[in-house]
């Protein structure tokens, strides 16, 4: 079944029409300030198709943790100037996320007019699924516009809730261009990869990513392994890890998929080693063999960069999650800056790559290649759920193409 687009309407069915938005607008703050506006700019596309084709919008969005009451400290007005800025047009900050007052500033609005409501978790509500929070929402518009990929793994109010009801009552539930983008993106790479088929896979624990190896694994030519997550392989092979993060509960695991992945499986040969993972760490490129007791891994090595590198400019297609090392510190950092260079130079001969994941995503701002990927995902959960094979309840509850057409 293919999902209802936003793309696929026609524009001239906008005008005057009000769309209920739930974009993704969880933005870093610093104080009343919006540290990174990333996912603000993500949200653009949809927003000015709609104003442009003249709906009147109303915006949702969570910020943050605020556990289900008002809290200033995560209130989404330091978003609303950002968003006029990036559209060229006044956006108007709501009075709070439902009740009279808000319904009374929705029916106010005009034609190509923006309305954002405050923080949809300052209701408890919201994570709860509670279905008259999404009754209320629902009430504000008869097109749901879901662009909030960030969220599409949790049915919650404004989420998944809201689309049921928009199409209880008549009306249409549709994924935003956002949402369209990262769907194909992902859905490309694992349905119809054009081979051969890199995935490079790091981060901190093989326990968080298992769903996510145990998936891939049958689909890729090549599963490259790095981060902590490489450690607890290492282990499973008999060799010394030192004091490096592992999961030693892990180790059997790691074992039976060595066993089943056979070379499609590549581990690093060498690593990067120090007494700490400390910013100011002296480290060493030891071969995997002769990591120390007491030593700790932070790092693929420069031999295991090269290999990785040479498969990476062979692959047509890459999905790339978690880092090769704790790049947040620059002793370890050259690992993840080495494959994201490779997965850049792979790019630009013509494959497409594409991150996922909260922390890969910072390591290519790091390694200065977030212009020479295909593609990097808004989403870090919902993209590893995507790529586990799970179905997001958040994509599950919108209409279906033939419905809306
Ligand atoms: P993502 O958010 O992209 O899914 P993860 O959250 O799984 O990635 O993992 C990222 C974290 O893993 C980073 O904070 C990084 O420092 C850590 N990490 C990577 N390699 C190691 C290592 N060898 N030892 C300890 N931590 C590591
Ligand atoms: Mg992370």
């Amino acid at each position: 079944m293919k999902n209802a687009l936003l793309s696929a309407l026609d524009p001239a069915t906008l005008r005057g029409r009000t769309a209920l938005v739930r974009a993704d607008l969880n933005v870093p703050l610093d104080g009343a300030r919006v540290a990174d506006d990333t996912r603000i700019r993500a949200s653009l596309p949809t927003l000015r198709l709609l104003v442009e084709a003249g709906a009147k919008v109303v915006l949702t969005s969570h910020l943050g943790r605020p556990k289900g009451e008002p809290n200033p400290a995560f209130s989404l007005a330091p978003v609303a100037p950002e968003l006029e800025r990036g559209l060229g047009r006044p956006v108007r900050m709501a009075s709070g996320t439902v009740g009279e007052a808000v319904a009374a500033e929705v029916a106010a609005l005009e034609e190509g007019e923006i309305l954002l409501l405050e923080n949809t978790r300052f209701l408890p509500g919201e994570t709860a699924n509670d279905p008259e929070l999404a009754a209320e929402l629902a009430g504000y518009g008869d097109l749901f516009v879901h662009d909030a990929f960030g969220t599409a793994h949790r049915a919650h109010a404004s989420t998944e809730g809201v689309a049921r009801v928009v199409r209880e009552r008549g009306g249409h539930a549709v994924a935003g261009l956002l949402l369209e983008k990262e769907l194909s993106f992902l859905g490309d790479a694992l349905d119809a990869p054009e081979r051969p088929f890199v995935a490079v896979l790091g981060g901190a624990k093989i326990s968080g990513k298992i769903d996510v190896v145990e998936a891939l694994l049958p689909r890729v030519d090549r599963l490259l392994i790095g981060g902590a997550m490489a450690n607890t392989f290492l282990l499973a092979l008999g060799l010394e890890v030192g004091d490096s993060l592992v999961e030693p509960d892990r180790v059997e695991m790691a074992k039976e998929l060595m066993d089943r992945a056979a070379d499609r499986l590549v581990l690093p040969v060498d690593v990067r080693v120090g007494a700490e993972i400390a910013p100011e760490a002296e480290v060493r490129a030891a071969e995997r063999t002769e990591v120390g007791p007491g030593e700790k891994i932070g790092d693929i090595g420069p031999r295991s960069v090269a290999i990785y590198g040479e498969i990476l400019r062979e692959a047509r297609t890459i999905v790339w999650n978690g880092p090769m090392g704790v790049f947040e510190l620059e002793p370890y950092r050259q690992g993840t800056v080495g494959v994201a260079q490779a997965v850049a130079i792979a790019t630009e001969a013509g494959a497409v790559s594409v991150l996922g994941g909260g922390d890969s995503a910072a390591a290519a701002e790091v390694a200065g290649v977030t212009d020479r990927v295909s593609h990097i995902s808004t989403g870090g959960g919902a993209s590893l759920e995507f790529l586990a094979g799970a179905t997001l309840p958040g994509v599950a509850a919108l209409s279906d193409a033939e419905e809306v057409a």
